[in-house]
C-alpha cells in the first residue's frame, strides 16, 4: 500500500516537473522570439552624407540641456538600465547621447497595417497583442498594458539609485523639473522622464460619460502620466487620426480628455491627430500644445509620408498656442537624407517668422521616436551629429537657437503646463538653457 502511493506520487511528480520545465522552455522561446521581434522593428539607418562633429561641435553638445519628445522604449522586454546590443534606447545610451529629459511614451496598440493599404483600421489584428504575450506582460486590457508599463518605468526608475549608473528620475511637477535642470547644471549623472500616453483607445466610448473620461484622466495623472496624446494611428473614441480610414475631429469623449488633461497639468501632444481634430484642439485649449514626434509636409518626398506630417495650417495652429514641435529623424517624417531635419525645423521656424513670433525658433524641437519600430538616421550615442547638422545646413542656426531646439524650448514646454507651471515659472527654469555659454566665445 505504502509503495503504491509512493509510485503515485513520483509519477504525479514527474509529470508536474515535465510541465513545469516545458511551460518554462515555451515561456522562454516565446520571450526570445519578442527580442527578435524588437532587434528587427527597431534597427538604426545609415545616411553617408551625415556630418562628422568636430571638436566644437561636440563641445557644444556636452554643455546643451538635451530633451527629446518621444521614445517607445517601455514596449519592448529590455532592462532600461542595461545598455541593450539592440534596440535603439536605454539609459546608458540616453546618458552617452547627453539627453537631460526624456518623455517616454506608451504605447498599447497596433493594428497590422499591409503597405497596399490607404488607412490605418482600428478593427485589423493588433500585433501588440501576440507581442504582449510573447512577452509575458497583461495581453487583454489596453489599460493593464498601459499602467503595467508605467509600473515598469517606475521600477527602473527606484532600481536606478542603487547602480552606479545614472538617476533615472521621474518628472511630475514644475519643482521636478526646477531641481532637474539644477542638478543637471551641477553636474549629476541624471536624467528626466516623463511618463506619455500615445493613444488613449481606452479612455470613452459609447459606454462611459464624461464623468468616466474624466476619472480614467485623473488615473493616468494620479500614476505620474503628464503628456497624453489622445489619439494614435487609427480614429479611436476620442478622435480621428490622419492615418486612420475616417480621420474625423475630436468627439465630445474628445474633448472631455483634452479639458481634464488641462486641468491636471498634462501636456497635450497632438501627434498622429487627424487634421480636423487638430485644429478643434488648437483652437479649444489655452496651454501651449506639442505635436512630439513629427515632419512637415513641405519638401516630403518619399519614404517621407505626407498624412503623418504637419501641414502649414497644422504648423500655424500650434504656434498660436505657443506650442513645440518634436521633429524625427527616421525616412517616413523627413524623406531620405539627415539633412532634412534642418531643412523641416527651418521652414517652421520661417512660418514663425512670416507669423509676427519675436523667437521663430521657440517652437522647435527633437522628437526621436527611438523604439518606435522606426529606422532614425541618428545614433542616440551620437546625437551631437544632429547639433552638427543644425550649425553647417545650408541656412544654418546659430547656437542660442541651437540650444532652444535641442532641449531649451521643451522645458519651456513642461515648465508652463505641469502641475505649478506657468509661462512665468518656465522662463525662470529654462531661460537660461538657451544662452550663450562661455563657449561660444571661443575658436569654431
Ligand atoms: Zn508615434
Amino acid at each position: 500500500m505504502r509503495t503504491r502511493s509512493l509510485i503515485l506520487i513520483g509519477i504525479v511528480g514527474l509529470i508536474a516537473a515535465t510541465a513545469y520545465v516545458a511551460y518554462t522552455q515555451y515561456a522562454a522561446g516565446l520571450y526570445y522570439l519578442a527580442g527578435q521581434y524588437d532587434r528587427m522593428m527597431n534597427p538604426y539607418g545609415i545616411d553617408p552624407d551625415a556630418p562628422e562633429p568636430n571638436k566644437r561641435d561636440r563641445a557644444l553638445h556636452a554643455s546643451m540641456f538635451v530633451a527629446d519628445l518621444h521614445i517607445d522604449t517601455l514596449k519592448w522586454e529590455r532592462d532600461l538600465l542595461e545598455r541593450s546590443a539592440f534596440g535603439h534606447a536605454d539609459v546608458p545610451r540616453l546618458h552617452e547621447g547627453n539627453i537631460a529629459l526624456q518623455v517616454f511614451t506608451i504605447v498599447t496598440k497596433s493594428p497590422l497595417n499591409l503597405p497596399w493599404q490607404e488607412c490605418v483600421s482600428g478593427n485589423a489584428p493588433d500585433t501588440n497583442t501576440p507581442l504582449s504575450f510573447m512577452q509575458g506582460r497583461p495581453v487583454i486590457s489596453l489599460r493593464e498594458r498601459a499602467f503595467y508599463q508605467i509600473e515598469r518605468f517606475k521600477e527602473a526608475a527606484e532600481r536606478s539609485l542603487e547602480t552606479d549608473g545614472p538617476e533615472l528620475r521621474l518628472i511630475e511637477t514644475v519643482d521636478d523639473l526646477r531641481e532637474l535642470v539644477a542638478d543637471r547644471e551641477a553636474g549629476d549623472a541624471v536624467i528626466g522622464g516623463i511618463l506619455g500616453i500615445e493613444g488613449g483607445h481606452w479612455v470613452g466610448g459609447p459606454e462611459a460619460d464624461s464623468d468616466d473620461v474624466r476619472a480614467e484622466m485623473e488615473a493616468l495623472h494620479e500614476a505620474g502620466v503628464r503628456l497624453f496624446a489622445p489619439t494614435h494611428r487609427f480614429d479611436n473614441a476620442l478622435s480621428g487620426s490622419n492615418e486612420g480610414c475616417e480621420r474625423y475631429g475630436l468627439t465630445e469623449d474628445g474633448f472631455a480628455a483634452l479639458a481634464a488633461a488641462q486641468a491636471l497639468g498634462m501636456a497635450v501632444d497632438l501627434a498622429h491627430i487627424s487634421s480636423a481634430g487638430l485644429e478643434e484642439a488648437t483652437a479649444f485649449l489655452h496651454d501651449p500644445v506639442t505635436v512630439s514626434h513629427a515632419g512637415v509636409r513641405e519638401g516630403c518626398e518619399p519614404p517621407c509620408r505626407p498624412d503623418r506630417n504637419l501641414s502649414d495650417d497644422d504648423i500655424e495652429r500650434i504656434i498660436e498656442t505657443d506650442g513645440v514641435i518634436g521633429i524625427g529623424f527616421w525616412p517616413q517624417a523627413i524623406g531620405p537624407s539627415v539633412w532634412r531635419v534642418g531643412d523641416a525645423m527651418r521652414h517652421i521656424t520661417t512660418i514663425a517668422g512670416e507669423m509676427g513670433v519675436e523667437e521663430p525658433s521657440r517652437h522647435v524641437a527633437i522628437g526621436s521616436d527611438y523604439d518606435g519600430s522606426v529606422t532614425p538616421m541618428i545614433e542616440v550615442t551620437h546625437l551631437d551629429v544632429l547639433t552638427t547638422l543644425l550649425r553647417r545646413g545650408d541656412e544654418p542656426f546659430a547656437e542660442g537657437h541651437v540650444r532652444r531646439i535641442m532641449g531649451a524650448n521643451t522645458c519651456r514646454l513642461f515648465g508652463t503646463v505641469l502641475p505649478g507651471g506657468s509661462p512665468e515659472a518656465a522662463e525662470e527654469i529654462c531661460g537660461s538653457l538657451h544662452q550663450a555659454s562661455p563657449l561660444d566665445g571661443e575658436e569654431a
